[in-house]
C-alpha cells in the first residue's frame, strides 16, 4: 500500500513526501480509508503509530473543497504541546494547500487567538479550557465544524477534562463526523464513544501495548541510588536523545540539576514552568541542544521527539498506562528504543501490572561495575529517604507511593 492509493490531492501528496513519509503506517493503511469515506473512527492507537495523519490528511483533503475562514475542523487535544505538534504536523502536511490552522490554549495570551480566528482560520486546534473560554466569549464559531477530532481521549479522561469536551462537543452541529483516538479504553471513554460517535469503524493497533520496536528492560536499585545509576547508565549510552521521568516536579528539577553539575547537556520539564520555558526545553531538546529531558508525565504527555533513542523510568510510572505512553516516546514510526526502569523493592506490584499489559516477563539487569551497596550520599537524604509526595496528576489520583519511604 502506498499514499497514491487513498486518492488524495497531488498538493497533498506533495505535502507528504516533504515529510518525508514513503509508506503509510498500519495504522494509517487501516484507518484513513473509512476516515475518508466520512464514516466515524474510533481509533485505539497511542501517540507514536502516525495517528496525526490519520486524522489530519483527510480533513485536509475534504477543506480543499468548501467554504475558507470558517472553522470546518476541530481537534481537541489534552496538553498543549501536543496540540502545538498537531497545529505544526498538519501545517507541514497541508503546506501547499492555502489552509490555515491555529492553536488554542492556556498559558499563552489569548489576544493574538481572538485575531486569528478574526483573520480566518479553518482548523483549529486546542486544549478543552481555552476551548470553551473561546466559546464562552463567542470569539470561537463552531457551528460549522464538519469534523471533530478527540485525541488521547483516555489522558483527557484521566486530566479531569471529560466535563469540559462533553461541552465542546454539545457546540458543534449533530451531523459532523467524529474521530476519536486513544491508547487505551477505560470505561468512561467507552461511554463517551457511545455518546459521541455513530456507527463508529473501531481500529486497534497493537492492543495498546507499547510498540514492539522498544526493548524493555528493569534495573533493580535501592532508592537511593537511582541518581549514581542513572549517571553510570547515561555514560554508558553515549549519543542519542534521553527522556527521564520522574514522579513529581520538584524531582525532575533535582534530577535535571543534577544532570548538569555532572557535565550533561540536560534540561527539565515540568508544570511549574511558564509555557515559554516550557517551549524552550521542548525546542533544545529537539534540536539536540539538550542531549537528556527530565520531566513528569504531565509535562511530557504529546512529546513528538521522533529521534528519543531512549527512556528512563527514574520512577515507576504508577498506572500501566502511564508506562504505555511514557514508553511511546521512543521507538516511534518503527524507530527502535530502549526502554530502562529503575524499580526499588517498592515497586514489586506494579511490576506486576505492567508485564501483565505487555504479556511476558521483563528481562532484570544490573550494570555492570556499579557499586549497589554503596551508602546514602549523606547530602542526598532528600533522595534517600524523603516520603514522596501523593501522587502528581491533576485528576487527583490517589498516589500509590504516598505512604512514606522505609
Ligand atoms: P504520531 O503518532 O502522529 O504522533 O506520529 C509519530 C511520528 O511518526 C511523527 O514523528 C510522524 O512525523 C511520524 N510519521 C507519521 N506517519 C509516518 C509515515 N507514514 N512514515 C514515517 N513516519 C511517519
Amino acid at each position: 500500500m502506498s499514499f497514491d492509493d487513498f486518492g488524495f490531492d497531488p498538493r497533498l501528496l506533495a505535502g507528504i513526501r516533504a515529510m518525508g513519509y514513503t509508506t503509510p503506517t498500519p495504522i494509517q493503511a487501516k484507518a484513513i480509508p473509512p476516515v475518508m469515506q466520512g464514516q466515524d473512527v474510533m481509533g485505539l492507537a497511542q501517540t507514536g503509530t502516525g495517528k496525526t495523519a490519520v486524522f489530519g490528511l483527510p480533513i485536509l483533503q475534504r477543506l480543499l473543497g468548501g467554504p475558507r475562514g470558517v472553522v470546518r475542523a476541530l481537534v481537541v487535544a489534552p496538553t498543549r504541546e501536543l496540540a502545538q505538534q498537531i497545529h505544526d504536523h498538519l501545517e507541514a502536511l497541508g503546506a501547499r494547500t492555502g489552509l490555515r490552522s491555529a492553536t488554542f490554549y492556556g498559558g499563552v495570551n489569548i489576544n493574538p487567538q481572538i485575531q486569528k480566528l478574526r483573520a480566518g482560520v479553518e482548523i483549529a486546534v486546542g486544549c478543552p479550557g481555552r476551548l470553551l473560554d473561546h466559546i464562552q466569549r463567542r470569539t470561537l464559531d463552531l457551528s460549522r465544524v464538519e469534523v471533530l477530532v478527540i485525541d488521547e481521549a483516555d489522558r483527557m479522561f484521566d486530566m479531569g477534562f471529560l466535563p469540559d469536551v462533553r461541552k465542546i462537543i454539545r457546540s458543534t452541529p449533530a451531523q459532523r463526523q467524529t474521530l476519536m483516538f486513544s491508547a487505551t479504553m477505560p470505561a468512561d471513554i467507552r461511554q463517551l464513544a457511545q455518546e459521541v460517535l455513530r456507527r463508529p469503524v473501531t481500529v486497534q493497533i497493537g492492543h495498546a501495548a507499547p510498540a514492539d520496536t522498544v526493548s524493555h528492560a528493569l534495573y533493580p536499585v535501592p532508592q537511593h541510588l537511582k541518581t549514581p545509576l542513572l549517571l553510570a547508565l547515561l555514560r554508558r549510552l553515549g549519543a542519542g536523545s534521553v527522556l527521564v521521568f520522574t514522579r513529581t516536579k520538584h524531582r525532575a528539577r533535582r534530577v535535571g540539576q543534577q544532570l548538569v553539575k555532572a557535565g550533561f547537556a540536560a534540561t527539565s520539564l515540568q508544570g511549574n514552568l511558564a509555557q515559554r520555558r516550557r517551549q524552550a526545553a521542548l525546542d533544545g531538546f529537539r534540536s539536540g541542544k539538550f542531549q537528556i529531558l527530565v520531566a513528569t508525565d504531565i509535562a511530557a504527555r504529546g512529546i513528538d521527539v521522533s529521534s528519543i533513542s531512549h527512556v528512563i523510568n527514574y520512577d515507576m510510572p504508577d498506572t500501566a498506562d502511564a508506562y504505555t505512553h511514557r514508553i511511546g516516546r521512543t521507538g516511534r514510526a518503527a524507530k527502535t528504543g530502549d526502554a530502562f526502569t529503575f524499580v526499588t523493592s517498592e515497586d514489586a506490584d506494579m511490576v506486576r501490572v505492567i508485564e501483565r499489559v505487555l504479556g511476558g516477563r521483563l528481562e532484570r539487569r544490573t550494570l555492570e561495575g556499579f557499586d549497589y551497596r554503596a551508602p546514602a550520599p549523606a547530602r542526598n537524604t532528600e533522595f534517600a529517604r524523603g516520603p514522596l509526595p501523593p501522587a502528581h496528576r491533576s485528576g487527583g489520583r490517589p498516589g500509590r507511593r504516598a505512604a512514606p519511604r522505609k
